[in-house]
């Protein structure tokens, strides 16, 4: 029964009763339980608007189509942390997507882009979301869950090698080593499961013969472990090809003048 006509119900089948019947008393005891109900639905009525004007949590199951969008993204390989909360209709919601470690960050961060896409274009109650991205470890499984902790704890630390560290170790291998063998082009750490992964790009003389260029390589990497412990992995690639051609970003050579200038 609607919650109106169960007051007419109770307000006036007793206050009719009372005055049919001539029991005077039935008409103030009719008014103080229909003033109980009117009070309690407009607390529960109220409670439910304060609810829904300041920040509320979601129920777990709302979220759950929500989290079968994102795991049918391509290149989502796991989601955690998704949490949700409510702000009038609106719905803001936090996830942590799970990515292949070895991605580029514009190729991470265009996942993230399609991930928002997808939630707006199918859950239209969705007014923001905010996307982190991890990388995955379940990419990586050799290593039991506490172990995994156990390096990331550790990878806190300062001892940790960081790109002008790294780029500063595998130079003076280079030159006090393999001078004359290769040199380094590029080098890009990898921080995975609390472990230092390093590949090193170099380029060598075209006349080398692969299997030398193998040897040379394989030295390096183990010149380079023995340099620095925290370091777990190494892998030497030669660059063939030609580099990848940066994005000229608006006004970047202009704006470094400037800023030359100003310290001037
Ligand atoms: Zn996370």
């Amino acid at each position: 029964m609607a919650p109106s006509l169960r007051c007419y119900f109770f307000c006036c089948c007793p206050i009719r009763g009372g005055s049919i019947l001539g029991v005077p008393y039935l008409d103030p005891l009719a008014g103080l339980v229909v003033s109980g109900m009117i009070l309690k639905a407009g607390v529960h009525t109220g409670y439910e608007s304060v609810l829904e004007l300041v920040d509320a949590a979601v129920d777990p199951s709302l979220l759950q189509p929500i989290k079968e969008t994102i795991l049918q993204v391509d290149g989502v390989k796991g989601c955690h942390r998704l949490r949700g909360r409510k702000a009038g209709t609106s719905l803001y919601l936090d996830v942590h997507i799970e990515v292949y470690p070895f991605l580029s960050v514009s190729a991470a961060h265009d996942i993230g882009e399609t991930v928002r896409h997808q939630i707006q274009k199918s859950h239209n109650q969705v007014a923001e979301v905010f996307i982190h991205i991890d990388p995955s470890y379940s990419v990586e499984s050799n290593m039991d869950q506490k172990g995994i902790w156990e390096n990331i704890e550790r990878r806190n630390s300062d001892a940790i090698p960081r790109q002008q560290t790294a780029e500063a170790i595998v130079s003076c291998i280079i030159s006090s080593h393999f001078s004359k063998k290769m040199s380094l082009e590029h080098l890009m750490l990898h921080y995975l499961q609390g472990r230092v992964l390093l590949q090193v790009e170099v380029s060598m003389s075209p006349e080398i013969m692969i299997r030398d260029a193998m040897d040379i390589a394989k030295q390096a990497e183990e010149e380079i472990l023995k340099a620095d412990s925290s370091i777990s992995q190494v892998s030497v690639q030669l660059r063939l090809g030609q580099q990848i051609k940066q994005l000229k970003l608006p006004g970047g050579k202009n704006r470094a003048k400037n800023q030359q200038a100003q310290m001037q």
